[in-house]
């Protein structure tokens, strides 16, 4: 199966590292993800095996006690294990885009206080920006942060926290309006906030609420939430950066990575849709052959792994950009896009050369087709992916008439 998606130029180091996450999710996580997700149960002893092999401190700095490995080693790990199970990956994605948010942006006592322990899996990360009303729109967000001596006191309601339940720490986008006055660009009077929080649910800190798991159509094991405050109480010194009114900056900072990200998900979903499509073709026969043999299903699985391959290949692109220091905003967005709208046309094929055993829990396709359709949302959706493409091509091709 090792055929498509491969990477040239990585180290040795990579390689390893990808070969034992590869091993991981062939032997813990395949076998068990389909019965755990139709259960809707959290794969507490995959999480375990995670955090054994590093993978919750990869790309947090050595000094903090991390494997201080770069984004594509990230987003290559990313893409085995969504492969084996999508939901891992967002159990991971929210707690590397919070570490990368302090890793960025931190001040040197929140870095210190916070990055050994996410290094270690010991405190675990949310994100959240998304409210009831909005999510497309973050400037829009109406949560709000008032200065009460050396704290601020935080009310509102946000929605769809992946890891809502499960994290101890969430990063919070909110609007602070203390020292912008009147007028000020919606986007310059956002900050966020490191708050942290008890796991579970209902009451997990005086003035903060999480109401219960979200009943979601797939992505199903890993928790998503909504999270209410009401006159929850943060110190001065949990600001982000420490300074109000970065947070905008800052968040769409996080999310330029979650994009490799999701990228990567989809990428990995979609290898292993092709890989079941592929196997079941060669097993199944009608009119005295194996369907593999019929012209087109063998285009269709023709199909399916060049999208498999050039989503891959845009992924590796954008996320090396990334690591070379440069701006990867394009990129990112490009791959997300593709990788996400490829890997729902290729999950739809295989669904199709499964017949009407794809429409059978019993066969894994069943779960992948549920899953799908989150990367078409999650990081941006594919409008908001092309509102950023389009506007960055305008930038590039500029029309000197
Ligand atoms: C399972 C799941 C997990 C999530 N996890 C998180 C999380 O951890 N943290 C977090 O903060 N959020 C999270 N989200 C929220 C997610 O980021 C939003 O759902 C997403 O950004 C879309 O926002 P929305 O749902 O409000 O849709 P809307 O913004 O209301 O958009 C609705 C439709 O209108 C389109 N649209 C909107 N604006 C435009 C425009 N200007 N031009 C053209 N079309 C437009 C959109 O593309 C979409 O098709 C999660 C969502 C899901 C489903």
């Amino acid at each position: 199966m090792a055929r498509l998606a491969q990477t040239a130029g990585l180290t040795d180091v990579q390689q390893e590292i990808l070969a034992t996450v590869r091993d991981f999710v062939d032997k813990e996580i395949l076998p068990v993800a389909t019965e755990l997700e139709h259960r809707d149960e959290y794969p507490q002893a995959i999480v375990d095996g995670l955090t054994e092999l590093g993978l919750f401190g990869l790309m947090i700095p050595e000094e903090y006690g991390g494997l201080g490995e770069s984004l594509l080693t990230y987003a290559l790990c990313v893409e085995e294990i969504a492969r084996g199970w999508m939901s891992v990956s967002g159990i991971i994605n929210t707690h590397f885009i919070v570490a990368y948010l302090l890793k960025q942006h931190g001040t040197a006592e929140q870095k210190e206080y916070f990055l050994p322990r996410m290094a270690a899996g010991e405190v675990r990360g949310a994100f959240s920006m998304s409210e009831p009303a909005l999510g497309s729109d973050v400037s829009a967000i109406t949560s709000k942060a008032v200065r009460d001596g050396d704290e601020y006191v935080l009310t509102g309601q946000k929605m769809w926290l992946t890891n809502g339940g499960t994290s101890s720490l969430v990063a919070v986008l909110v609007r602070s309006d203390e020292g912008h006055p009147e007028g000020t660009a919606p986007h310059r009077s956002m900050t966020t906030f490191l708050v942290e929080k008890e796991p579970g649910f209902g009451e997990v800190r005086p003035g903060l609420t999480i109401p219960g798991k979200i009943d979601k159509m797939g992505y199903k094991g890993v928790d998503t939430t909504e999270l209410i405050m009401d006159g929850l109480r943060i110190p001065a010194d949990r600001v982000l950066g420490g300074t109000t009114g970065r947070g905008f900056y800052q968040m769409m900072d996080g999310v330029e990575v979650g994009r490799v990200n999701v990228a990567a998900r989809g990428c990995g979903v979609a290898q292993r849709a092709f890989e079941l499509g592929v196997r079941y073709a060669q097993q199944r026969h009608t009119f005295g052959r194996p369907i593999a043999q019929h012209q087109a299903v063998q285009f269709k699985l023709a199909e399916m792994a060049t999208k498999v391959e050039a989503a891959h290949a845009m992924m590796v692109n954008a996320a090396r950009k990334k690591d070379s220091g440069e701006r990867n905003d394009l990129e990112a967005g490009m791959a997300k896009y593709l990788a996400s709208e490829y890997c729902k046309e290729v999950v739809e094929d295989a669904f199709r050369i499964h017949g009407g055993y794809g429409y059978s829990k019993e066969y894994e396709i069943e779960r992948l087709y549920r899953e799908a359709p989150m990367l078409l949302i999650g990081e941006g959706t594919a409008e908001i992916q092309k509102m950023i493409i389009g506007r960055r091509l305008l930038e590039e091709y500029r029309f000197q008439g």
